[in-house]
């Protein structure tokens, strides 16, 4: 597996490098919002540390992860009156990963309702919108 990349998307939001619409963080873990949501509400988790993806990541990094994952995810519930969440991980290129920093997607579904297609960006004002409503259902 090719080592971990600095200069990652991930990173550099990390680092405050490039924007996102950030909805959580603690010590170890930040939640954003995806840029190309597939469902309203669509967010992204990630650890604080670097890690490609579920393969190198400790059992530390996923512990931490997975507490903010079901954090977010029962606030997506409130925040968007869901009927349930999609929880989406992806490991290295032939797993469909794209971003090579370990991230968890986060995504409010209702009844019916299937997701958009990847690959679309999003309107940037509702994004905003959506993350106001998480940080409310977080608060
Ligand atoms: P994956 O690696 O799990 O296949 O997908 C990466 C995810 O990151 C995609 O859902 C994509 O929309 C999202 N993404 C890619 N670039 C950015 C970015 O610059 N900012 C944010 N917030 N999300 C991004």
């Amino acid at each position: 597996m090719a080592a971990y990349d600095p200069e990652n998307i991930f990173a550099k939001i990390l680092r405050g490098e490039i924007p996102s619409t950030r909805v959580y963080e603690d010590d170890d873990s930040l939640a954003f919002m995806d840029i190309m949501p597939r469902s309203d509400g669509h967010l992204l988790v990630i650890p604080k540390t670097p890690c490609r993806n579920l393969l190198d990541a400790t059992p530390a990094q996923l512990t931490a992860v997975m507490a903010t994952v079901q954090k977010l995810a029962n606030a997506v519930v409130r925040a968007f009156d869901a009927d349930g969440v999609t929880v989406q991980q992806f490991n290295e290129a032939a797993g469909g990963q794209e971003v090579f920093h370990l991230h968890f997607h986060v995504l409010p579904r209702h009844e019916g309702v299937s997701m958009r297609p990847p690959g679309q960006m999003g309107d940037f004002d509702q994004i905003a919108e959506h993350a106001e409503r998480i940080k409310a259902a977080l608060a």
